[in-house]
């Protein structure tokens, strides 16, 4: 009897642990509308489908059902420090030290000396008053404008700056102004605009994610001077690794005395587990402990983060060796590809953007690239702008010549097969 209830429910596909699906008509519509929505999104070419590792991150991954041996050019781990063996064994010694997690927001029993020691390493490191952590540095900056900013303020946004900065700002009462991608001039026309405000905030990526390309951080710190604001700049394609000892853009154009506020992530270039920061004066770092949402409202970071993020810094702060291996890897990607006759966007940055123009061009090469081992991502539209599909590289230190040297080869193969070169 029981075993013929078994079988039955086998057959029906409901067996225990079976996913149950809502009933009701509510439900249906739902997963009717949810269906045709992702429908939509598949016939417009956009469907992002997820590659599974099994493997660390690292320049060589396995992927899962796959071989191994593939080239890995597409994750932010700018340093190699994702599976640093010190970075890993500062992640285990925090987790059998202070265990696997607090339980609890910062401000009822989540605060732990280690939560302390990382800000004030941060702030250290980019020579701020102080700094505050946060889950990621989407919660950064979703919450840093909202607590900062009041309806007689203005915040003044480069049109291509981060999803999460965009949320951050729906979520202020400020008014808002936005600026042409790195355009001076109009920035100058918005300042005089926002004059009539209390205060204005000018905000910018530091390094932009989809071209490669640096803010130019010296001429918004003088107009800033010039119309009376204050400069703010996300630097999760900076921090680690720009500037003479890798502290971001505002250390590479000398501006690190006129940027007041600094958002970045622990989860790219310092040691890639996940956790964000403000960092800058001292009271506004106490305001955001008291106002800023994401902190109020959301988990402490667990130990075995802070650990890896705490020893990337201390990596760092020893000797600027590992940015500077970076920086000649990028300098061999970024000259072997162009005199293959390839543009490559941007400057000087390890994202380093193979500009193809065509999106079914850059969808069939990034996957012939894979076939030849060497894994890297087509962007085209809606992620960039129409006409300008691309394929993103992305350099880590942790590159061999050697690995470079056969992604530049395998680009010029597939190059030449789909006629991006002649
Ligand atoms: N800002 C920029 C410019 C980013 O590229 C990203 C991540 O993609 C974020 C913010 C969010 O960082 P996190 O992954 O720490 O939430």
């Amino acid at each position: 009897m029981w075993r013929a209830a078994v079988v039955v429910r086998a057959l029906r596909g409901g067996g225990a642990g079976a996913p149950r699906a809502a009933s009701g008509a509510a439900a249906a519509q739902l997963r009717q509308r949810l269906e045709s929505e992702l429908e939509d999104i598949r016939g417009a070419g956009t469907w992002k489908s997820e590659r599974v590792i099994a493997s660390r991150q690292g320049p060589h991954l396995r992927l899962a059902g796959g071989g191994g041996g593939i080239i890995n050019f597409c994750a932010n781990n700018y340093l190699g420090l994702s599976s640093h063996p010190e970075v890993i064994r500062a992640a285990v010694e925090a987790l059998e030290k202070f265990g696997a997690g607090l339980s609890s927001v910062r401000f009822i029993c989540g605060t732990q000396s280690i939560h302390k020691d990382l800000e004030k390493k941060i702030a250290r490191f980019h020579q701020r008053e102080d700094a505050i952590l946060y889950a990621s540095c989407f919660d950064a900056n979703a919450g840093i404008f909202e607590a900062l900013l009041t309806p007689e303020d203005a915040v003044l946004s480069d049109e291509l700056n981060h999803a999460s900065i965009i949320d951050g700002i729906r979520l202020c009462k400020a008014n808002k102004y936005r600026y042409k991608h790195m355009d001076m001039q109009d920035l100058e026309a918005k300042l005089q605009e926002a004059q009539k405000h209390r205060l204005r905030l000018v905000a910018t990526d530091g390094a932009f994610s989809m071209d490669g390309d640096i803010a130019p951080l010296r001429e918004i710190c003088q107009l800033a001077q010039k119309y009376d604001a204050l400069v703010f700049i996300d630097e999760c394609h900076a921090t680690g690794f720009l500037g003479p000892n890798g502290r971001g853009t505002d250390e590479l154009l000398g501006v690190m005395d006129k940027v007041t506020i600094v958002n970045s992530t622990l989860g790219k270039a310092l040691g890639g587990a996940a956790g964000g920061y403000t960092t800058g004066p001292k009271p506004l770092i106490d305001l955001l402990r008291q106002r800023s949402r994401p902190y109020l409202f959301s988990n402490s970071l667990p130990p075995a983060v802070v650990g890896c993020a705490s020893k990337a810094l201390d990596l760092l702060m020893e000797s600027n060796a590992i940015a500077k291996s970076m920086a000649a890897k990028t300098q061999r990607f970024r000259s072997k590809m162009t005199a293959a006759g390839f543009t490559i966007s941007g400057k000087d940055h390890p994202i380093c953007p193979v500009m193809l123009g065509d999106a079914r061009l850059a969808s069939v090469m990034a996957e012939d690239m894979l076939n030849r081992g060497i894994y890297v991502i087509g962007f085209s539209y809606p992620v960039v702008p129409k006409g300008k599909a691309r394929i993103r590289v992305q350099i880590s230190a942790v590159h061999s010549d050697e690995d470079i040297d056969r992604c530049v080869e395998a680009f010029t193969e597939v190059g030449r097969k789909h006629g991006a070169l002649p």
